[in-house]
């Protein structure tokens, strides 16, 4: 099944002379336990369309759906709680708090939602995106890649339809941030977890199920492979 779905989604920002179409007309699938990658020249609307499908932007015409919630229909409040229940967030700057250790930070979401994390399935977070023995840690102990690796984990934990990761390697150098990019298709792998992710790197990319392309706010290619190599 889809985890989310975009029909005929279409963006538009201002009016008039300073009228842009930031999205037109996109209708594109995130399928269970797959990982995809958005590319696409800057201004393309790969942010758009991220923000659009998780509810932090409004959409202009057509749907936008997280599982068979349809965004349009939800009033503001529904609408936040359906993002913290729901999705995953990872950025490329981590966004972690400085004064709670890796394990806090993990957990931060979840307690302000006021949901208790699964013990089992945090343990397997942990395990996953190799954290083990750091957990105590401050941010400021941590090297960028495991600082992104919290970040990780704490999208996973609460279990959402869908995380979000928008240029998650920006930050760092390329062994890290191939360790980060590893730890995420092992989390699409071994726990099924559904990803989308903007990239302007296309061994960012590579690590993906499904390259998605836009240009002008369409898709104009979609490449797919065991891993998305032929990028
Ligand atoms: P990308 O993420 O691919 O760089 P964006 O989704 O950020 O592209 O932008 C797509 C288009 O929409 C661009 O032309 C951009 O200038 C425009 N745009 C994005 N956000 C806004 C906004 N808040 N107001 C007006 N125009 C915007
Ligand atoms: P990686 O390249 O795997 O992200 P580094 O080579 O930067 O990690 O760091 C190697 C080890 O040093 C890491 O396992 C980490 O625990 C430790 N480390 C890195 N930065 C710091 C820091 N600022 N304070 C304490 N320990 C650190």
């Amino acid at each position: 099944g889809a985890a989310a779905r975009a029909t005929d989604l279409s963006k538009v920002y201002g009016e008039g002379e300073t009228q842009v179409i930031a999205l037109d007309s996109v209708s594109v699938e995130f399928r269970q336990a797959e990982f995809t990658a958005i590319m696409g020249p800057s201004g393309s609307g790969k942010s758009t369309l991220m923000h659009c499908m998780a509810g932090l932007d409004t959409i202009s015409s057509g749907s936008a759906r997280i599982g068979d919630v349809e965004l349009t229909t939800l009033k503001d409040k529904k609408l936040t709680q359906l993002r913290r229940d729901k999705i995953g967030f990872i950025f490329q700057a981590f966004n972690l708090l400085p004064t709670l250790n890796a394990l806090e930070n993990i957990t931060l979401p979840m307690d302000i939602a006021g949901r208790k994390a699964d013990q089992a399935w945090l343990d397997q977070v942990v395990a996953t995106v190799g954290l083990a023995g750091r957990l105590k840690h401050r941010p400021n102990q941590l090297s960028g890649g495991q600082q992104q690796r919290v970040a990780v984990a704490r999208a996973l934990a609460g279990q959402p339809e869908i995380i979000f990761a928008d240029e998650p390697t920006g930050n760092l150098d390329s062994r890290s941030g191939a360790e980060v990019l590893g730890f995420l298709r092992n989390s699409v792998r071994e726990l099924g977890q559904t990803i989308v992710m903007v990239t302007h790197d296309p061994v960012a990319a590579s690590y993906s199920d499904r390259v998605v392309f836009l240009a002008d706010g369409r898709i104009v290619d979609e490449l797919r492979g065991p891993t998305a190599d032929s990028v």
